[in-house]
């Protein structure tokens, strides 16, 4: 199998793209492809510093390291929630940290456990039915902007790629949230203190991203978070990749035609009427009336300790 664009043997094969391309030009390809889609979408610029939420994985050390290579500012932030199970956090904050070791970059650590007394997941609070990747998506989200918003960061960088852009996309879709559809693009823009979030990959398949990690040599953690309720996006993931074996393009399809009839106005998805304000107690933006929703998970937590 040789590459297309020269006489060496292609590493990977794509055939949505129909395309057949060496390390070399597929490295190319993937910068070239990041560098598009951040234009397209009008995410940010070289005069802005940007702030890379980075897990450990594969899509967000790819996407802080093809965004470092395109020549943008980018510091890292890496947030340990406390999960114990095959010592998850502690192993996931040593790739990120080694990778930024590696390559002289900033990465900015926060602690839950530090910061408010507990781990992730004591912080399940079973009365009102939490589970514990839902308390992790929330801490995670508050954490992020705060630490994006304190440090005057102009947009929040996560590894989503198109893989969870599709499943997430097919999840909102068949239980018809528009609420959800109208919000989900590949750039969030800033508003009432919540920092504009983007999401450079949304084009990039998941294995595209995991063999540009594998030819940079970039030591990533491997590992799903064992918590299972991760298991239904796992679900999703997994019914589009055997579609995507039998018409290949079709996620890549699937996602874009979703963005372009929106753009042209195709696709009347109800506009939340979301009004944000500042939390009492954090000053974090929340719909809710009161305090947010971080805010109350870790109030049940100081009652429960009474
Ligand atoms: P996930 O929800 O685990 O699929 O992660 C989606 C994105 O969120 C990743 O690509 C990262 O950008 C970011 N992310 C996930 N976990 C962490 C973490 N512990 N610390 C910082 N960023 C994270
Ligand atoms: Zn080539
Ligand atoms: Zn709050």
């Amino acid at each position: 199998m040789k590459c297309k664009h020269c006489t060496q043997e292609a590493v990977i094969r794509m055939p949505e793209h129909r395309l057949k391309l060496c390390g070399e030009h597929f490295d190319a390809w993937m910068l070239k492809r990041v560098a598009r889609t951040v234009k397209r979408f009008s995410m940010f610029t070289t005069d802005e510093r940007l702030l890379v939420a980075v897990s450990g994985g594969k899509d967000s050390l790819a996407v802080w390291d093809i965004l470092t290579r395109l020549g943008y500012a980018a510091d890292g932030l890496y947030i340990h929630l406390g999960i114990p199970d095959g010592d998850y956090s502690d192993v996931s904050q040593r790739h990120a940290e080694a990778y930024a070791t590696a390559h002289g970059l900033k990465l900015i650590v926060a602690d839950v456990a530090a910061e408010t007394g507990r781990a992730v997941p004591d912080l399940v609070e079973r009365r009102v039915g939490r589970r514990v990747c839902s308390a992790c998506g929330l801490v995670k989200r508050h954490i992020m902007n705060d630490r994006a918003h304190r440090g005057g960061y102009a947009a929040l960088i996560t590894g989503h790629n198109l893989d969870d852009e599709a499943a997430t996309l097919m999840q909102n879709n068949i239980r018809w949230k528009t609420g959800y559809l109208g919000r989900q693009a590949p750039v969030l823009p800033a508003r009432d203190g919540l920092t504009r979030k983007c999401k450079p990959l949304a084009l990039i398949h998941e294995r595209e991203s995991a063999a540009y990690a594998l030819l940079h040599g970039i030591d990533y953690v491997d590992q799903e978070c064992p918590h299972a309720a991760r298991a239904s996006s796992l679900y999703w993931k997994g019914l589009l990749s055997d579609m995507e074996l039998r018409s290949p393009g079709v996620m890549l399809s699937y996602y874009s035609e979703f963005l372009r009839a929106r753009d042209e106005g195709r696709l009347t998805v109800q506009e939340e009427a979301l009004e944000l304000h500042p939390c009492p107690n954090c000053g974090q933006p929340t719909m809710v009336d009161g305090a947010c929703a971080f805010c109350r998970l870790m109030e049940v937590q100081h009652d429960d300790a009474h």
